[in-house]
């Protein structure tokens, strides 16, 4: 049985919704965040995973 989870990755800035990610059981430690490009800002910032 998979226990992965769709995940939205959003723009800290713009707060867009950019990229989706998967995340399992062993990767549910803490909250996501990654430094990814944003087409919108047009440059690289903060993404986090949003709540639902
Ligand atoms: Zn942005």
């Amino acid at each position: 049985m998979s226990q992965e989870k769709l995940v939205k990755l959003q723009c800290q800035q713009c707060k867009k919704i950019n990229y989706w990610t998967t995340r399992n059981k062993k990767t549910i430690e803490k909250k996501l965040e990654f430094k990814k490009f944003c087409k919108w800002c047009r440059k690289h910032t903060v993404h986090k995973e949003m709540k639902k």
